[in-house]
This record gives C-alpha cells, structure tokens and sequence, in this order.
C-alpha cells in the first residue's frame, strides 16, 4: 500500500535527480578539456559524456511518463547503470585526474543513495557495480599502488555503508510514518461512520417525536410548538391567524363495523386529503384519536370557513369501504381566529373546541366558528 500510494511521487523524484544528475555529467567536459586538450581522448570523452546525457534525459523522459516502479523497476536500474558506466568509462580515457575522480565517485555514490527514492536493492546493486567497476579499472589502467587502492577501497565501502543506512533508516522510518498515517486514517473513517450513524440516530429519534405514526402529520407536541411560532410571528406582524379543530363524525361506528384496520385507513385518507387540499405554510398536527389540528397563518376566520368548507368537500367524497360506495364519510370543524394581540394559543384551541362541541351537538357535519358560538352564549 505504501509502494503503491509513493509511486507517483518517486515517478517525479527519480525523473527530476537524473535530469541534474545527467546535466552535471554533461558539464564535466569542461574538466575533461582541461586535462585533455584537444585530443581524441576529448572527443571519446565528449560522444560517452553525450551518450551518457541523452540516454540518462531519455530514462527520466520515459520514467515521468510510464515509470511505475512496482511493474517497470528496471527502467529505473537503466539510468544508474548508465551513469556509473560512463563515470568508470572516464579512468581510461582520463588516468592522471584518478584523485578528482575519486571525489567524483564518492559524491556519485552518496547521490545514488540519497537522491533516488524508496529502491534500495536498485540504487545499492547499482552503486556496488559502480564502486568495483571502478576500482578495478583504476588498478588495471591507473598504475596505483597497493595503499592507493586500499584507501580507495575504504572510502568507497564507507561511502557505500553510510549511504545504504541512511536510505534504510530513512526508508524503514517513512514506512512506520505511513503506517500510523494510515490507522489515523482508518480510525478517522470510523469515526465520520459513527458520526454519520448517530445524525441517521437523531433524526429517526426527531421524526419518531415529531411526526404521528399513522398518518405521517405533525405530532400533538410538534404541532403545538409549530403552531404557537406561527401565532407569535402572527402577532408581531399584526396578520391574521386561524385554528381549525377537526373531528370524524360517528368514527366509532367505522371502527365497530369494518374493524380497526379499516379505521386506521380511513385516518389516513382524511390526513392525505388535509395535506393536499390546504397550502403548504399551514400546518397540520394529529391532536388526539379522530381529531386533528390545523393553523392557518395569514387567513381569517371567515376565510377559514371556506376553506373548512372545501376541507369537509374532499373528506365527503372519500371512499370509506369499497363494498359501501354510499357511505358518506362526515367531519366537523370547530374554527377559532384570533381576537386580541393577547390571544394566546390556549385560548385558540378552547374556542375551537367549543366550536367543535357546539357543531356535534348541532347535528354534526358542519362548520361552526367560534365567534358565533361566543355570541350565541
Ligand atoms: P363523534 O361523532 O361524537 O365524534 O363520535 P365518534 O365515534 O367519532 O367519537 P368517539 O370519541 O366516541 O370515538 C372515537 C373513536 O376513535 C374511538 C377510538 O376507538 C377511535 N380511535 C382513536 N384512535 C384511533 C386510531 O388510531 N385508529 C382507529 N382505527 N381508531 C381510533
Ligand atoms: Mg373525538
Ligand atoms: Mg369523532
């Protein structure tokens, strides 16, 4: 996973070391002048030094490009067997500047390990090819002694250990950095699932206390608070309100004779005939068994009425039983407005209910308004 997710960025990394690194290469034909002259040692170190840079910018090309170093590892080995060819080709062709090559190879060496990311087995194969390629072409063309050769070889095995532990720690320590990057992730994920898990939680427990069950209209509770809100505004801005208590006439006798389920329908075909047949900013709440509640914000009581009216309409020519097409189905609603700046809900609600009261005993399906029933009292 570690592999797979730093690919991208050892793409870029390895592509931008070898571009400099094949540029400085390059550039050392201003040394290979200076020790040459103008000879044909120069012009066999100019066409490798060439051969070298564009080979070397073709790789880091090719690498940007296509080089995943999970499937295409060679294609980063190419480059650094390349480079360390062309840096032990240069001994032959350039013997007496053996001590300025050393540096070379030692700095060649270090960049190996530290500029190429996260492939060690690569870069350490590579390097250890580049060290005896050049030792021994220094012994066999260089003409060095025994002590020249043994401090060279220790400061090539140094070089070597310092930079291979210093890619191995730095390495094994970017992969435990990875590793708790990666429970911090996990544990991040779980924590945005419970999260997530306890809003669905909310929002069940808030529709379970806000809406009725049955017919899916506001709670008592819920309407209240809905309501006595919409009363407030009301009074603030000095507009009309309305109340309307509704009650099924007879609904007993539904239930008596085809059975409760029948009787939960019934409830819930009036609930449906509420919400469709009054404007979205009233609001509708199930108050009781058969009763239900509506606030009217911005309408008057007289309005109101008509459209209780219409309410009573729709609910009459709601199929109570498929069997019984006849049977007609009755409500009465009990309408209260507000009176005062004073009226509070409390107040609302007992009119509406004096209205309803005064609608049964009038007979039933009909509309009455609290006022009228004030005045008859
Ligand atoms: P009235 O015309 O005077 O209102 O008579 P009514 O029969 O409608 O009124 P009453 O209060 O006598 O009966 C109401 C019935 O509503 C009694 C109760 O069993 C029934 N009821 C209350 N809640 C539910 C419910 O959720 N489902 C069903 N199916 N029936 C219910
Ligand atoms: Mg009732
Ligand atoms: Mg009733």
């Amino acid at each position: 996973m570690y592999r797979r997710e730093i690919a991208p960025r050892v793409r870029l990394e390895s592509s931008l070391s070898l571009c400099v690194a094949a540029l400085v290469f390059g550039m050392f034909a201003i040394s290979d002048y200076h020790y040459t002259g103008v000879s044909t040692e120069l012009y066999l170190l100019l066409v490798m030094r060439l051969v070298v840079v564009v080979s070397c910018l073709v790789l880091a090309f090719l690498i940007g490009r296509v080089g995943d170093y999970n499937r295409r590892i060679w294609l980063h080995a190419l480059p650094l067997w390349i480079l360390a060819t062309g840096i032990i080709l240069i001994v032959p062709l350039r013997p007496e500047s053996l001590p300025t090559q050393v540096t070379s190879l030692l700095v060649a060496i270090t960049a190996f390990y530290l500029l190429i990311p996260n492939l060690l087995p690569v870069v350490a194969i590579a390097s250890l090819y580049l060290s005896v390629g050049f030792l021994t072409t220094a012994v066999s063309v260089a003409d060095i002694s025994v002590v020249v050769t043994l401090r060279i070889l220790l400061l090539v095995i140094m070089a070597n250990a310092v930079g291979f532990f210093a890619l191995l720690r730095l390495e094994t320590l970017q992969r435990k950095q990875f590793a708790l990057l990666q429970d911090e992730r996990v544990q991040n994920r779980q924590l945005v699932e419970e999260i997530a898990h306890r809003k669905s939680l909310e929002a069940q427990l808030r529709q379970v206390a806000e809406q009725d069950a049955l017919t899916g209209l506001d709670s008592r509770r819920h309407f209240m608070a809905r309501a006595e809100a919409l009363l407030r505004r009301a009074r603030l801005e000095k507009a009309p309100f309305s109340l309307f208590m509704i009650d099924v006439d007879h609904f007993k006798a539904i239930n008596d004779t085809w059975g409760h389920r029948q009787g939960d329908t019934v409830l819930t075909a009036i609930a449906e005939t509420c919400k469709r047949s009054l404007r979205p900013q009233d609001v509708i709440g199930r108050f009781g068994g058969e009763e239900f509640m509506v606030a009217l914000p911005n309408t008057y009581p007289k309005d109101a009425r008509a459209v209780a009216e219409r309410l009573q309409q729709k609910v009459s020519e709601l199929p109570v039983i498929d069997a019984m097409p006849d049977h007609r189905l009755t409500v009465t609603v009990g309408i209260a407005g507000v009176l005062d700046e004073k009226t509070d809900l409390g107040v609302l609600i007992n009119q509406a209910d004096r209205a309803l009261y005064a609608g049964k005993h009038g007979g039933r399906n009909r509309v009455v308004l609290g006022h009228e029933v004030k005045d008859e009292v």
